[in-house]
């Protein structure tokens, strides 16, 4: 909160109760305008802030900043002081008026170059658990960066815990340095570390636009429909060629699509309705909303299945391949352009045209390698359970299976979802496993 300042010490011997902490040489007895920072600290009970204030107040004092937390009960409360003529009447005033209410006093008498850090990233660490020995690693590696921990705060204690660090880093290159140094104390500790610019630019996304197979929603539609046809196999054979390289996803589509010429259109609306959401995609979209994004989906799969999914949840934009159907039947086909790794990216930019929303307040989020060029080209890519080339190109990697941890990397906290969904009559915790 406050810049460290001279701290001289209260030469006063009545000043030195018990619960005053000051340290340094004697005070300024009587003398120049100083500024004082007084920390109050103690068990959290109700009528300290307005107590100290109406000490304050008798003092006809100018407040430069005041900052309170209450943490598990415990308060916490700084006030920067301007212009303290007499900092030892002041001090004398303060130390009875608190100690009356069982509370500690910290004087930091000429705690002169306020300066209230403005922090460059945010760290978000999201784990299940956040171990104590993870936090420390991490702490440790922003130190050894040159980052300064600025401030702490919990974002989720459900469904994984999320803590947030704002950290102020010096020297250059800070994005990839400290990116790079904390993906590798991640995978080392078993969590998920994202790292972000601080500041407007991180809270003024406008447009998210989700992957559907294995992010969205749980499973692959295609093998779903191969599943119905009896030709599960056949699909897989083209899947691992494709994953092999030895075909591009335009003609692996092609192919497996066309395994499922000749099956009964009401397949379709079978699959639609077998479809599981990933856990916590509700939530997600849910939130988005209420913050103003604009919401979409961009899938290699199939627009007749995901089309119903995108209207329950309300979504802005989708986009998708469409299975060619002649007289009931499935004919194998696709019809129109296909929807592959270029295509993902281009709907991004389109939506974001129609949205009217810069390229850099827009959000990806995916699991494949046909997601890498959308997540590039996005301001904020999110890897979500992915396979390892995507996850190279993200910004964030998150590898645990809940699509909500997507809002704590947002800057949004689970308290906040939840009171937002009370006020709507939703209170909904699954237990996990
Ligand atoms: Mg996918």
């Amino acid at each position: 909160m406050f810049a460290e300042g001279w701290c001289p010490r209260v030469g006063d011997a009545r000043l030195l109760r018990q619960n005053l902490c000051v340290s340094e040489t004697d005070l300024p007895p009587e003398g120049p305008k100083t500024t004082v920072l007084v920390t109050v600290t103690g068990r959290d009970k109700p009528g300290v802030t307005s107590l100290l204030f109406a000490v304050l107040s008798q003092h006809s004092v100018s407040l430069l900043d005041v900052e309170q937390v209450v943490i598990r009960g415990r308060l916490i409360l700084g006030v920067l002081i301007a212009q303290v003529r007499n900092p030892a009447t002041l001090t004398a005033a303060l130390v009875e008026a608190m100690h009356g209410v069982d509370m500690q006093v910290d004087m930091t008498i000429g705690a002169n170059g306020v300066h209230r850090p403005v922090p460059t990233h945010a760290v978000v660490i999201l784990g299940s658990p956040v171990t104590a020995q993870a936090f420390s690693a991490i702490s440790a590696e922003l130190a050894a960066q040159r980052a300064n921990i600025d401030s702490i705060r919990g974002v989720a204690d459900y469904p994984i815990t999320g803590l947030e660090l704002l950290v102020t880093a010096t020297g250059g290159e800070t994005d990839t340095r400290l990116r790079t140094a904390l993906a590798e104390v991640a995978a080392r500790e078993q969590v998920d570390v994202a790292v972000e610019r601080a500041g407007l630019a991180r809270r003024a996304k406008r447009l998210i636009v989700f992957d559907v197979d294995s992010t969205l929603i749980q499973g692959e539609v295609i093998e779903m429909l191969a599943a119905h046809a009896g030709v599960e196999d056949e699909v897989r054979a083209v899947t691992e060629a494709a994953m092999r390289g030895e075909l591009d996803f335009a003609e692996s589509l092609r192919r497996r699509v066309e395994t499922l010429a000749g099956l009964d259109v009401s397949v379709i609306d079978k699959v639609a309705d077998a479809i599981e959401l990933t856990p916590g995609a509700r939530t997600t979209i849910r939130t988005l909303r209420r913050l103003g994004y604009h919401c979409g989906v961009v899938s290699g799969g199939f627009r007749q299945v995901i089309e119903p999914l995108a209207h329950d949840l309300e979504l802005d934009f989708v986009l998708a391949n469409t299975l060619e159907v002649v007289d009931g039947k499935l004919t194998g086909g696709v019809t129109g352009d296909i929807v592959d790794r270029a295509g993902k990216a281009a709907a991004l930019r389109r939506f974001a045209a129609e949205a009217g929303v810069p390229m850099e307040q827009t959000v990806a989020v995916g699991d494949g390698a046909n997601d890498i060029d959308m997540l590039n080209a996005a301001g904020l890519g999110l890897a979500f359970n992915a396979k390892p080339a995507l996850r190279e190109v993200a910004d964030a990697a998150l590898s645990h299976p809940y699509l909500d941890a997507v809002l704590f990397i947002l800057g949004v906290t689970r308290e906040e979802v939840e009171a937002a969904d009370a006020r709507d009559g939703i209170r909904r915790r699954v237990p996990l496993d």
